[in-house]
């Protein structure tokens, strides 16, 4: 399997597709998951293309997982979160669908289960104000 520089994350990484912005540096990006499965829901996206965790460079991942840790704290502070999942999928067996690396930080309330993946987008007004929430606490 190799990697698909035309998938969506990657025309996201290149301006070619819009998305709620949280945090970006050198080497990652992190933007609101459009279907949110939990109110903050964010994605963590190494720049350097690769499919998954199987294929990416040591080096990329552990710059990525300090990212992420940054967002799992900031997400957990804007929500007053009980808790923080940190979710990643690789290969579609295990329930992967866009083939480039990316990390998913979810707030959870105690009791509050997730929403199940419908395949409708979030509504864009309530995105751009939760990422707004994350990046004021960052
Ligand atoms: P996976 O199952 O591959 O780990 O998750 C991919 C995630 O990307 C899903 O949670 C899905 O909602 C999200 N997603 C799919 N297309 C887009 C998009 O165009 N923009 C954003 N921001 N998220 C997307």
């Amino acid at each position: 399997m190799t990697y698909d520089p035309n998938n969506i994350f990657a025309k996201i990484l290149a301006g070619n597709l819009p998305c709620h912005r949280v945090y970006e540096d050198e080497h990652n990006l992190a933007f609101m998951d459009v279907m949110p499965q939990a109110d903050g829901h964010t994605l963590v996206i190494p720049k350097r293309g690769s499919r998954n965790i199987l294929d990416a460079d040591p080096e990329v991942i552990g710059s990525l997982m300090a990212v992420v840790q940054k967002i799992a704290r900031a997400s957990q502070k804007a929500f007053a979160a009980d808790g923080v999942m940190i979710q990643q999928f690789n290969e579609a067996a295990a329930g992967q669908t866009v083939f480039h690396l990316h990390i998913h930080v979810l707030p959870r309330m105690t009791g509050v289960p997730l929403r199940p993946h419908t395949g409708k987008m979030a509504d864009q007004t309530v995105l751009a104000r939760h990422a707004e929430m994350i990046r004021s606490v960052l």
